[in-house]
Parts: structure tokens; sequence; C-alpha cells
């Protein structure tokens, strides 16, 4: 073994250093101001604490205060701070597991009961160690130590023997005498929390397991400063307004009832959007030149057995997977074997490549109870999925068509797309030659259209690079959708062919792509980022008709069975009045309402009015009929509407 590893920093140069030299050292050795400033690293992506030494080659990057990595050290300490705080005032509680989230920290705690006031006591508390600037300090113990500090807690005690398993000494971080079983990286001191609060508590099972106990999840978050968490709690309270699940109800699109946990029951008014949806992507998969096909749900578990899909899929026990007359059978996790295996029953020389399947293939995985949540995690999902196979000289042609489509669907709905490359890892399948010339093809593909994207090295799945799709919604949050994926694997392990130019038997590519990634999650997301505001394209009610009294109502129903007949929509008939009627269309979220008089039905006219309340009187019906047609037909998005909301 060399004395030396070498480290590649951000800038892609690499550093020659003592195996063994931690994380201060490295930043140390390329600047002293750097070395006084870490907080942390990011070694090989992942965040640890700056004295964690470097054992063997690596891509390391320095977290300072200036870095995006370092809220995540600050909600950390937060999470400490808090489990310092609750320890003070119910030293009975015991502590589970307490990590930092992408907005803030939560501590899952056991043999506390606590109410709003309990938490109110604990904030201030916290507010207290805060100002008290207690330092954080790493100290290393024995396992044996560490057992017997953990002897009434059988959460530590678990985490010693898997997380922590084999490792003697262990990690505590302690600050003013108060301890906690701990690998870090925290800031120097509480007082580098510039902000702090307590958010909710919910029930959570231990490992989110419910064969477990039951623990209570205390969320909170923390910033470095005052007004980032104003502006943060003020962002959350627009989400939690505009939640999905909430929207759903007021709008009576879908349900997901008790009886079906994690699949969504469509409405009819959920549906009218959905099918809009499925339209849509047709059209695109069309023009894509995909071929529409339709596989089971229900297969003998066999066939997930040589694309290796059962293993990766049945281990996780994300696989809903029973003996059935002895047979083992399975609802399907993924689409892809069955297009694949679909492909193996054809016939393919090189000039019928590409040939491309797509499907709305409703796939079912078994996420956990705890983390379900509306149409965002769910159970059952219906993907807009399509398998492409193809030559690896097709490869930069086909992933550009379909990034080219991908840019003009998040477009229309006013959501910006960040890419992400991802690149070989260790536990790659397939030749150096071909995942060369698969990512050079990936890349030449973001670079002809001209999108930005990040570089994730070593991120790729074991069986071809990829590019991963994030789309930013209204509220800046970033949601993981659809995905354009290579794979070398399934066709070598399916023995995949088309004969050559050649005359003899090669092996295709097969891409893999979501365009949306799955209806339900992508409703989920657009419900929220257009605040149920939906365009009239896929409005479930597209207009409705006010009459100004029972007289207009022979009107109203003309209009709606003939000239509007196209579009969908209903009339308010109740007895109320025409203010009561407009607020609650505009309750509805309808683009359009249409108020009929006497004026208007002597005229053959309608006063339009507009969700943003924009009002023209005396308006043609045909004018408005056009317009809406017209605006149909694009599928236009008003300009506005996403900032309006
Ligand atoms: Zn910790
Ligand atoms: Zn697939």
């Amino acid at each position: 073994m060399s004395e030396n590893i070498t480290v590649v920093l951000p800038d892609g140069s690499a550093m020659e250093v003592e195996r063994g030299a931690t994380v201060e050292d490295v930043a140390h050795e390329i600047g002293p101001g750097l070395g006084r400033d870490t907080v942390a690293g990011l070694v090989d992506g992942e965040l640890v604490d700056k004295v964690t030494p470097l054992t063997e080659d690596c891509e390391i990057e320095i977290v300072t205060p200036d870095s995006d990595e370092y809220r995540q050290v600050l909600r950390h300490t937060g999470a400490h701070v808090f489990a310092q705080a609750l320890q003070r005032l119910h030293p009975e509680a015991e502590l589970a597991i307490g990590p930092p989230t992408d907005d803030g920290f939560y501590y899952d705690v056991a043999n506390v009961d606590l109410d709003a006031a309990d938490l109110d006591a604990i904030e201030a508390e916290m507010a207290e160690i805060v100002a008290a600037d207690y330092a954080l300090e790493r100290v290393e113990c024995s396992r044996a130590e560490a057992f017997e500090t953990y002897e009434d807690n059988p959460y530590k005690r678990e985490i010693l023997e898997s997380e922590a398993a084999g490792e003697d000494p262990v990690s505590f971080y302690v600050q003013d005498g108060w301890r906690d079983l701990c690998e870090g990286p925290h800031a120097e001191s509480t007082g580098e929390i510039g902000a702090i609060t307590l958010l909710e508590q919910s029930a959570a099972y231990w490992r989110g397991n419910e064969e477990n106990d039951q623990l209570t999840r205390v969320y909170g978050t923390a910033f470095e400063s005052e007004s980032e968490l104003e502006a943060y709690l003020e962002r959350r309270e627009q989400a939690q307004e505009r939640d999905h699940r909430k929207l759903g109800r007021e709008m009576d699109l879908f349900s997901v009832p008790a009886h079906s946990p994690g699949c969504a029951h469509y409405h009819p008014n959920g549906m009218r959007v959905r099918r809009e949806l499925e339209e849509y992507i047709r059209e695109k998969n069309n023009d894509l030149g995909y071929d529409e096909v339709r596989t089971p749900e229900l297969n003998k578990a066999d066939l997930w057995k040589p694309t290796g899909h059962y293993e990766a899929f049945k281990q996780e026990g994300e696989m809903f997977a029973w003996e059935q007359d002895d047979t083992e059978y399975g609802l399907k996790p993924m689409n892809c074997a069955n297009h694949a295996h679909i492909y193996s029953e054809g016939q393919y020389s090189y000039r019928d490549l590409p040939v491309r399947f797509s499907e709305f293939g409703t796939v079912y995985r078994n996420e956990q109870s705890g983390e379900l949540s509306g149409l965002l995690r769910v159970r059952g999902l219906t993907q807009d999925d399509g398998h492409a196979f193809i030559r690896p000289d097709q490869i930069t042609t086909e992933v550009t068509n379909t990034l080219e489509i991908i840019e003009e669907i998040y477009d229309l709905f006013d959501l910006e797309v960040l890419y992400k490359l991802e690149t070989k890892g260790d536990d790659a399948v397939g030749g150096e030659d071909i995942w060369e010339q698969a990512t050079q093809g990936l890349r030449d593909s973001l670079e002809t259209l001209g999108l930005e994207y990040d570089v994730e090295s070593g991120e790729a799945a074991f069986y071809g690079p990829k590019i991963g799709l994030d789309a930013r919604d209204a509220l800046g949050r970033e949601w993981t959708i659809g995905t354009v994926q290579l794979d070398f694997n399934i066709p070598e392990r399916l023995g995949l062919s088309y004969v050559g130019e050649d005359n003899r038997d090669h092996q295709p590519v097969m891409v893999h792509r979501a365009l949306l990634g799955s209806f339900e999650r992508f409703m989920g997301v657009i419900i929220e980022h257009f605040n149920g505001n939906f365009p009239p394209w896929l409005a479930p009610e597209q207009v409705r008709i006010l009459p100004v009294s029972d007289d207009n109502l022979g009107y109203a129903k003309r209009l709606q069975g003939r000239e509007l007949s196209a579009f969908r929509v209903t009339i308010e008939d109740r007895s109320w009045t025409v203010g009561k009627k407009i607020q609650a269309a505009h309750d509805d979220r309808v683009p359009y309402m249409l108020i009929v008089g006497d004026d208007e039905v002597e005229n053959e006219t309608v006063s339009m009015r507009d969700r943003f309340e924009e009002q023209l009187s005396g308006l043609p019906v045909e004018q408005f009929r056009d317009r809406l047609a017209t605006e149909i037909e694009k599928r236009r998005v008003e300009p506005g509407i996403v900032e309006r909301n």
C-alpha cells in the first residue's frame, strides 16, 4: 500500500496527500484561510466531519459557512439543540434519531408526551442554548462505554449495532456537558445558529416500520439569520395553503381512502385532468415515434429474475409478491422487463432500429406507510413510460429528440427543468467503451440543445448513464420527475439482439424514459404549482354559466348544449345572488364565468369574467367560443397565472 492517496478537488485538479490525512488537513494544504474556515467535507458526495480521515482516493469538496451544505450542518446542530433542551425539561425522554432534512431537521423521541405548551417551553430553552453559545466538541469513547451510556435506550443501542456496527471507538458530540452519539459534522458552537424554531410534531414508527415502536417526531428548522427563517416560514405557509391534498379535496379531484393506502381514487374532476395529460403525452410519444403497447400488472416473479429487478426490488421489500398455486407472482414494480420481452419476440435488423414501445404502465411499489403522501408519495402509480431499443450510433439523436420534447412539455407548464448527468460508478456493468460512448452521447445531446446541467459523477445506476430531471415549481421547490436513462445491462442479460450490416448479431442499447414521470406525481406537482388554477385545457370545469335569474336559465342551457357544447360547461342554477355565485365559481377555480341576464339573452352575448376578475361585457357568444377554442387547442397557459396565484 502506498503512503499517499489522490484527492480530486472540485475544479478537477488532483492532490497527493498522506493516507489518513483528514478533511481539515487537505483544506489547510490548499490554503490556511480555507483551513480555518472548514466546517465539514463532502467526500465522494457524502457530508462528513472535518476530522474524518481519508483512507482512499476520493473526490473532495471543503464545506465552509459559504457552502450550500453549511445549512445541513447548522440544522444538524439544531437537532442537538432541540434534544438538549428536551432533556433539560424532560429528563425521562429517550432520543432515537435526529437527522437534518432538506429544509430543517427532526428528532424522533420516545417516552415523552408533548403538548403545545411543552413545545413552547422547549423552544424557549433552545433559544437559551443558542444564546449561551456552547462549543460542540467531538469526543471519542469505546463501544463498551457507549453501550453503557445507552443502557436504557434501545434505539441508540440499535444504531450502535447498525450504522455504527464495528466502530470502536465511536464518536459523541458534547455541548455544555450534554452528549449525543453522533458522526457529525456540526457547527463549532450553538451560537452559529442565527434563528431556530420548532415546526410541528407527528407520530413516526422507529425506522419507518409499522411493526416497531411508535415514536414522537418533532420537526424544526434553523437558519443563519432571522430574516432567512422568516422568508422560509412564509414560503411554508404558502405551500401549506396550496397543499395538493387540501386542494384535491376542495376541488373534488381525488382521494386516497384508508382501504387503499398509497393508491389514489381519481374522482370525475381529477380524471378529466388526467385524461387531458394522457392525451397530450400520447401526442408527444407519437411525435417521438413510439408505438403504444399494454402489458399486465400481474406477472410471475420469474419475469424479473433475469433482469435483476427481482433481486433489487424484492430485497428492499419494495415489491408486492406472493405465492399462489406453488408459484410466486408479483405486481410489476416497473415496465422494463415486459417491454424487453416484447422486443425479444421480434426479429430486427439494423434498419428497423430504433424500435420504441410506450405504455401508460401502472406499477406498484411497497413504499413505507409513514412515507405516503397524497399523490406525491404513492404505492400505485402510472408511469408515462417508454423504452427505445437503439443502435449505439443512434444514442445522441435519440436522446436529443427526447430532450427537445421534454423542454417543450415543461415549458408548456411553466416549470423550469434542471438537468443532471449521472455518470459511471464503481458497480457499473458493461465495457468502458460503451460507457464512454453513451456518456458522451448524453453530453452531446445536452450541449446541442444548449441546456445547462450538473454532472453527478459516479451517481449513475450500475446499468448505464442517465439524465435526471428536476422541475422547479412556482414556489422554488424542486421535484424529481422524468428521466432519460441508457441501459446496457438488460440487453446483455436477456441476450437482445439485432442483425447488423455485417450480418452478425449485435446488442442494442435500451433507453428508458418517462416524460412526466408518473401521472400521480406530476398531477400532485402541478396542482400545487398552479395553486389549483389549471389552465383552461386542463381545468375539470372550463366554463360556469351564472344566470342572473331563473328567466335566463333557458338561454344558459342553450349555450351549454349548443354553442359551447365542445367545452366542459356547468350552470350555476342555485337561487343565489350573482355575487355569491361569482364567489363560489372563484373558490372552485373555474377559469371562465359567463354571467347571463336579460340584456345578454336579448343580444345573444355573454358577460365574461375570468379568475383574475377581468371582465368583458356584451361579448358575442361566438367570439368567446373562438377565443376559448384557441386557448384550449394551443394548450395556452394564461400569462402570469403562475406568478399571480
Ligand atoms: Zn448528531
Ligand atoms: Zn424502464
